[in-house]
């Protein structure tokens, strides 16, 4: 992408309403805009985020057997009526009447849209296990939006719902989307904590939140030192080994996590003062297991192979891919912006031609473009006509993990320099060597 034909409206002021470090950072590397309380369009850096996030969520969960669909986000409220959430919900649920005057929200979840799509397919536990996910567009009518798009109204969530025949196979579905969370953080750069987890109104007695600790998280945190070092799952993880999984849950469920909810003080005390780490922290993910919370009211049943019909075993799996992005900038920033983690960066290289119009640098900037785009790379080339500071600033600023630097004088000696983001690292390379530096 050649900047002079982008839109980066890069904010040079440092937007006096916000508060936190990823809400500031994202105002001003133009990745999002407020339209209105809790209300955010993504502008093109950020949508490129956005993407490459939900990306990652998406190959984990498909490893873990979770198959995607995509269900709407206006939904009919007699749906609610049957659960008996239309009432509890409350004032975060955006109530809505048609022009026929029939009762509709936008949704701040799924469990009962779902639900009547399983009751209406399923009908035998023979197709089970069975998990639907979508990414969709939630809202929630929040007391304080706040922090950008951490805590917005209009929010995107990838939200997973299993089903199961009984207990055992949903505690089984439970450690799958359990072990594909640890792995979907890991890849986004993120160390993620499960804790305990109070289920609110989503119920069910097994939860747990997966917590990023940062000075500005909302919540207070109780935890283990040992979960700072705990080894991630890898590629190849076998999700049909149910024992191992649940094996590697055991492992990252024992030592002591705990929100303040959930928190118990007698536990928390026992433990040597030097394995205490009580922090602040983000909640990005939450996973619930809550059996026939929903089935059994909506009559969401399936013949078991004694052929008596039973409600199904449920479970739900949400992470907020919005929420994640200001979570990994809280995580990844420095003075002069962000610095992306590989695998989430809008582009890949930052390529700057310090002084367009020089043949010389025009030349080698448009061949290193041609080659690194030809060799896969996601090129953000900054041909525009300006000075060398501000290239530079922005670039800092939007946390491009390379950029790869084109003067006049190097130009004309076959030369370009490397800077690393993260470590500020510099080299200078043959214009010849560049491909082979950046494979
Ligand atoms: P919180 O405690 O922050 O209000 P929650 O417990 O209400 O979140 P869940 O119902 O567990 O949220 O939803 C699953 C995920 O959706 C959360 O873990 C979070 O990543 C995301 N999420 C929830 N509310 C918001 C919001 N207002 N803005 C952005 N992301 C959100
Ligand atoms: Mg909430
Ligand atoms: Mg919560
Ligand atoms: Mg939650």
């Amino acid at each position: 992408m050649r900047l002079s034909q982008y839109f980066l409206p890069i904010l040079k002021e440092t937007p006096k309403e916000a508060e936190i470090v990823s809400h500031r950072l994202m105002l001003r590397a133009g990745m999002i805009r407020q339209q209105a309380a809790g209300s955010y369009t993504w502008l093109p850096l950020g949508k490129r985020v956005l993407d490459k996030v939900c990306r990652v969520i998406r190959e984990e969960q498909d490893r873990a057997g979770a198959v995607e669909i995509l269900m709407p986000t206006i939904q009919s409220a007699d749906l609610w009526r049957e659960s008996g959430r239309y009432d509890d919900y409350g004032k975060e649920m955006l109530r809505i009447e048609d022009r026929h005057g029939r009762d509709m929200l936008f949704g701040p979840t799924n469990e009962e849209m779902v639900t009547d799509i399983a009751r209406s397919y399923i009908r035998s536990y023979k197709e089970l296990p069975l998990n639907l996910y979508h990414i969709q567009w939630k809202f929630r009518d929040e007391v304080r939006p706040r922090f950008g798009v951490m805590r917005s109204r209009e929010f995107l969530m990838k939200d997973a719902y299993s089903f199961d025949i009984d207990y055992e196979s949903s505690k089984a579905a439970y450690d799958r989307m359990f072990v594909a969370y640890l792995r979907t953080f890991a890849r986004l750069g993120l160390q993620a904590i499960p804790m305990r987890a109070d289920t609110g109104p989503i119920g069910g007695k097994l939860s747990h939140e997966f917590i990023i600790l940062a000075s500005t998280g909302e919540s207070e945190v109780f935890c283990h030192r040992d979960y700072l070092e705990m080894p991630v799952p890898g590629e190849g993880v076998d999700f049909k080994d149910a024992p191992a999984l649940a094996q590697t849950v055991e492992q990252w469920t024992t030592p002591y996590a705990a929100t303040e909810e959930m928190h118990d003080e007698a536990a928390w005390n026992a433990l040597p003062e030097t394995e205490r780490l009580a922090a602040r922290g983000i909640e990005v993910g939450h996973i619930f297991h809550f059996g026939t919370k929903y089935s059994e009211p909506m009559g969401a049943t399936v013949a078991g192979p004694d052929g008596k019909e039973t409600p199904l075993f449920m479970g739900s799996y949400g992470i907020g891919p919005s929420r994640l992005i200001a979570a990994i900038i809280e995580a990844s920033h420095d003075e002069n912006g962000i610095v992306w983690p590989m695998g989430v960066a809008p582009f890949d290289i930052g390529l700057v031609n310090m002084k367009p119009g020089d043949a010389d640098c025009d030349a080698v900037c448009e061949r290193l473009y041609g080659e690194l785009q030809a060799a896969g790379h996601d090129v953000l080339y900054d041909d525009q006509d300006t000075r060398a500071g501000a290239k530079f600033a922005t670039m800092d600023l939007i946390g491009l993990p390379v950029q790869l630097i084109v003067g006049p004088r190097g130009a004309k000696a076959g030369e370009a320099e490397i800077k690393l983001r993260a470590s500020g690292e510099r080299e200078t390379v043959a214009i010849d060597k560049v491909l082979d530096r950046l494979k």
